[in-house]
């Protein structure tokens, strides 16, 4: 739960993706600027707001759990999340809960809150740092560009949950980046369901930015962000003809030469049945364009394993592809059926041993691919983001990793640093995930 003073007090349960808690700061932002108090416990609030997760089964009943929970410790209780589009299976299982609403209903989950517990007014609870309330730790922070999606991957029920493509104009986004590079935050993680398409549904409109007009379009808001001098790392990118642009960025140094871009398969029978773009070996042919172009660049990927009708052929072109393109850092999940999704009535469907066995098969050949391309790192010398200080030793990140998906930088010792200092390190080892340093100094 999430602390704060003053004012009516409520409790928060953030559940989910780096998504859903940007939504989670923008609602607790917007009770903080109300005047509400954010209770670090059940007993000491009047009302707790569960903000949950509803994407794969688990996460449902995680979600219906710590509602419960809630409603147990406390009694006053509002869900609004990605399980509040199903009210009638949140109604059904608890009965008692105040309110129910929405993924990213900001306005709803604030009158749910108004009518169960009316804000008071007093203008100095009303004060509120500009960059609003962090859940992530102070020196980095999610950058939510646009909401839903405009895709239909038969796997997957975040349009139905979330509604196609809304992006934030381009203004909007760089007004909240500039707020918290101003508030010490040293790296912005850009997110949304499909960050390539930003700003098609806007028509990609000029926004008013610096002095002049900056348009509402990926390239063109990632070179905004790359002048506030922090690390801009991007997320969930779609191989679309515009990334070839990103990549001068990064060549540059403007932006991180970080690309996650989740791929899924690379079977073309299998992408169709998803419903993906089928053009693997186009892929292959830009990631060396983009290696050429740009030799730092990380790239990492998501892929599903056991898809309904996955044939051994098509996993094995999935693991020539893995071959072929060397990624650093790589997700990989057997297959599961999400309530609502059309790839469930699909034929074909695998029994769990084969799927388990095809996704031990891909992390063996990974895992590998990636120890070998961090090995190939030892004896570089390198800039690394402090996260965490311990007694004798820092666990810090390179460009290559994005905080909690890929690995750290660790640092024996005890030093005088802070989470958020920059320091350049000479890497001495590597395992499967992380790295192994001493700072530059010390290694003379
Ligand atoms: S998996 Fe497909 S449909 Fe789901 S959010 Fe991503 S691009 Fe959109």
């Amino acid at each position: 739960m999430v602390a704060g003073s003053g004012g009516p007090s409520i409790g928060f349960i953030s559940l989910g993706c780096p998504k859903n808690l940007v939504d989670s700061e923008r609602i607790l932002t917007q009770l903080r600027s109300e005047g509400y108090a954010i209770s670090p416990s059940y007993e000491g609030a009047d009302m707790v707001v569960v903000n949950t997760c509803g994407f794969i089964d688990a996460a449902v009943e995680e979600s219906l759990e710590a509602i419960g929970e809630a409603l147990a410790e406390n009694g006053r209780v509002i869900v609004t999340g990605c399980l509040g589009v199903r009210e009638e299976q949140v109604r059904q299982a608890h009965p008692a809960v105040l309110a129910v609403t929405g993924p990213h209903a900001y306005e709803a989950v604030m009158s749910a809150v108004h009518r169960f517990l009316p804000p008071r007014q007093d203008p100095f609870d009303a004060l509120l740092p500009a960059q609003g309330v962090k859940l992530t730790p102070r020196h980095y922070a999610y950058l939510k560009i646009s909401e839903g999606c405009n895709h239909h991957c038969s796997f997957c029920i975040i349009p139905s949950l979330r509604g196609g493509l809304a992006s934030r104009p381009a203004g909007e986004v760089m007004r909240e980046a500039q707020n918290l590079a101003d508030a010490g935050v040293r790296e912005l993680l850009v997110v949304s369901q499909d960050t390539s398409a930003y700003g098609l549904d806007l028509k990609y409109r000029s926004a008013l930015w610096g002095g002049g007009v900056l348009k509402s379009r990926l390239p063109e808001l990632a070179g905004a962000l790359g002048e506030l001098g922090i690390w801009v790392r991007l997320h969930y990118v779609y191989p679309y003809p515009s990334v070839d642009e990103l990549i001068p960025l990064m060549a540059e140094g403007r932006i991180l030469p970080y690309l996650d871009m989740p791929l899924q398969h690379a079977s073309e029978a299998i992408l169709r049945a998803m419903g993906r773009p089928a053009a693997s070996e186009k892929v292959l042919e830009r990631i060396a364009g983009w290696r050429q172009a740009c030799p730092e660049i990380t790239l990492r990927s998501t892929f599903i394993v056991g898809f309904p009708g996955e044939t051994e052929a098509d996993f094995e072109r999935l693991l020539a592809f893995l071959g072929e393109a060397q990624l650093d850092r790589v997700g990989c999940f057997s297959y599961s059926p999400v309530a609502g999704a059309v790839a469930n009535a699909l034929p074909g469907q695998l029994p769990e041993a084969i799927k388990e066995e095809r996704l031990a098969r891909f992390m063996a050949v990974q895992a590998e691919i990636s120890a070998r391309r961090l090995a190939a790192k030892v004896g570089r010398e390198m800039i690394v983001l402090v996260d965490e200080v311990n007694a004798d030793h820092l666990l810090a990140r390179s460009m290559a990793d994005a905080p909690e998906i890929d690995g750290s930088v660790i640092i024996d010792g005890a030093w005088e640093l802070e989470p958020g200092d920059f320091i350049e390190v000479r890497v001495t080892g590597s395992s499967d995930h992380d790295l192994y340093a001493v700072p530059v100094n010390e290694a003379e």
